[in-house]
């Protein structure tokens, strides 16, 4: 296997080079003062030090079962900032005890079976790139022992329905891998979530996660039609049908249960075919906010632009997209069926009616740190998006705080929210780490609402990065909730943002919640800590 970095993102050997490491540093010394900067540097695997396991394997799940320092580190966090911070200074105290490799849903089941017997946690694991701690045995004192369940092994394209336009898909498939399985069918799940390279089909269904199209199938809920998942009590697996008014929809249980109530072994998604027809455009505004109002004609349009995706000036610096001097709206339609040249002129018709002007973006970019082929505005972002989670982990090795935060609320509140959560973060940033760069960009829009996506870059001091961030973040979920706004559109809420979602949810649905763990996990060893 290509080997993974057991403290970052990604693949070893796809980390920053030197020197697009030093045009970074550059960068940013631009942006924040850089000066004072405690670096930090991984160590080799074998200087880190994990706490020995509290259990053996039985005889019966020894093949599946792994004790190594390998599998243990790597298992032991997400890929948050406090995460990424925490496993590079050596800290792996919520190690869990072992890791399982079930092969199929009898040994998901068994393992679950020796979990509850026992009363040890049982953690489910996709891609472990949560940013909310959700795969993180943060419970582990209160258990004599916390299991990871790592689903990489149940992979694969299981089986294809054309007529229906559906594919049967095992949960730990990776992104990259969905696709390349589907291609040959001439077939696409559409669903690119930033962390799409080490991200699994799984993990998405249980945290409801986001891709980057920006509006009607946003949410990997749309594209489910049915799953099947494995509980302490046995197993749930929905029916699969176009649509049903027969009572509540049972899959939309189990969509965003983090884990907490069942591992989701598979699931039947809808695909579509791969799009032939693109048109696409940036439009440059002066000001991000009559850039927010052309988003929101769009949305309101009934065009359904695949891309929507609002970046403020300093968002386009980052991303090689422009100079940081305008705000820029990428505008993107495609299709399978037919061309998409009108669309795109009524779009951009929108957009100039609300101060726009297309085109724009193309000057030579101060940054570019991705390779890949095209060299317009667009290709550039798309390059970046993908690259980022790598250049985030550059950043937090030269010692800098990085990380985002992201809500969604309606049109009516956006503009206040928007200007109340910059401010929120700028001064905390500030006062916590002494200077900040806080860009931010709409990702997501709807006919009622937004998706503004926020990232803070901001000096850490050395031994205090992981307060730094905690303390900004306290900050601006506190205006989120006081907003109006949810504590997050696609993140999740894991164990990070699980007290500011028990002030937005109903306190009879959190008892809901309640009684339905009880229902299919009677001894709470499932992902305990995560939403309830
Ligand atoms: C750089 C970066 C970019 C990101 N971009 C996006 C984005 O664009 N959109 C978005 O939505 N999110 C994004 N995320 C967050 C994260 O990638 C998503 O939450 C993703 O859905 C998690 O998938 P995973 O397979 O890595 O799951 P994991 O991180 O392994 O697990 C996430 C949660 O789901 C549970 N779980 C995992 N697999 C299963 C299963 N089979 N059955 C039951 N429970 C399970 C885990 O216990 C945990 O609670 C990003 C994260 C990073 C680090």
């Amino acid at each position: 296997m290509r080997p993974r970095s057991y403290w970052g993102w990604g693949y070893e050997d796809a980390a920053l080079e030197p020197e697009r490491r030093r045009q970074l540093a550059l960068l940013v010394g631009t942006q924040i003062d850089a000066s004072q900067l405690a670096a930090l540097a991984p160590r080799p695997l074998d200087a880190v030090a994990l706490p020995p396991p509290r259990v053996a394997a039985p005889a019966a799940l020894a093949p599946i079962l792994r004790f190594d320092a390998r599998e243990r580190a790597g298992h032991t966090y997400g890929k948050a900032y406090r995460d990424v911070v925490r496993a590079l200074r050596g800290e792996f105290e919520p190690a869990p005890d072992a890791v399982a490799l079930p092969r199929s849903d009898a040994e998901v089941a068994a393992v679950l079976e020796w979990c509850s017997e026992n009363g040890y946690a049982a953690i489910p694991y996709g891609g472990g790139s949560s940013v909310v701690g959700g795969v993180e045995a943060r419970c582990k004192a209160d258990f004599p022992a916390a299991v990871s369940i790592d689903l990489r092994r149940l992979a694969g394209l299981i089986e294809v329905d054309a007529s229906s336009r559906a594919a049967l898909i095992a949960a730990g498939t990776y992104g990259p891998a969905i696709e390349d399985a589907l291609k040959p069918h001439g077939m696409t799940l559409r669903h690119y979530p930033q962390s799409f390279e080490l991200s699994t089909l799984g993990g998405w269904l249980a945290t409801r996660a986001g891709g980057h199209f920006a509006t009607l199938h946003t949410h990997i809920d749309d594209l489910t039609e049915s799953l099947t998942a494995i509980t302490p009590r046995g197993t749930i697996e929905t029916r699969r049908l176009p649509a049903s008014g027969a009572g509540p929809a049972p899959e939309r249980l189990l969509l965003g249960s983090e884990g907490a109530f069942g591992i989701i072994t598979r699931a039947w998604m809808r695909v579509v075919p791969r799009p032939t027809f693109r048109a696409s455009s940036t439009v440059r505004f002066a000001d991000f906010y009559a850039g927010a109002r052309a988003a929101r004609a769009l949305a309101q349009s009934g065009l359904y632009p695949a891309n929507c995706r609002l970046l403020d000036a300093r968002e386009t610096l980052l991303n090689g997209v422009g100079d940081g001097s305008a705000s820029f709206l990428l505008v993107a339609f495609e299709s399978a069926d037919h061309p998409l040249d009108a669309w795109l002129e009524r779009a951009l018709e929108l957009c100039r009616e609300h101060g726009g002007v297309p085109g724009g973006g193309e000057a030579a970019p101060r940054l570019d740190l991705a390779d890949g082929a095209g060299d317009d505005a667009s290709a550039r972002w798309r390059r970046m998006f993908l690259r980022a989670p790598y250049l985030r982990d550059a950043l937090i090795e030269l010692g800098v705080v990085v990380e985002t935060f992201e809500t969604a609320v309606l049109w009516r509140d956006f503009e206040a929210l928007h200007r109340s959560l910059l401010e929120t973060a700028q001064r905390a940033a500030g006062a916590v780490c002494g200077s900040a760069l806080v860009t931010s960009r709409i990702t997501h829009v709807y006919p009622d609402g937004a998706a503004p996506y926020f990232t803070v870059i901001a000096p850490g001091r050395a031994g205090s990065h992981v307060s730094q961030w905690d303390e900004i973040k306290a900050a601006v979920s506190d205006a989120i909730v006081a907003g109006g706004a949810t504590i997050t559109h696609h993140h999740a809420v894991g164990r990070d943002h699980r007290p500011w979602y028990q002030e937005e949810r109903a306190a009879l649905f959190g008892a809901s919640l309640r009684a339905v763990k009880a229902e299919l996990d009677p001894a709470g060893v499932l992902n305990p800590g995560v939403l309830i």
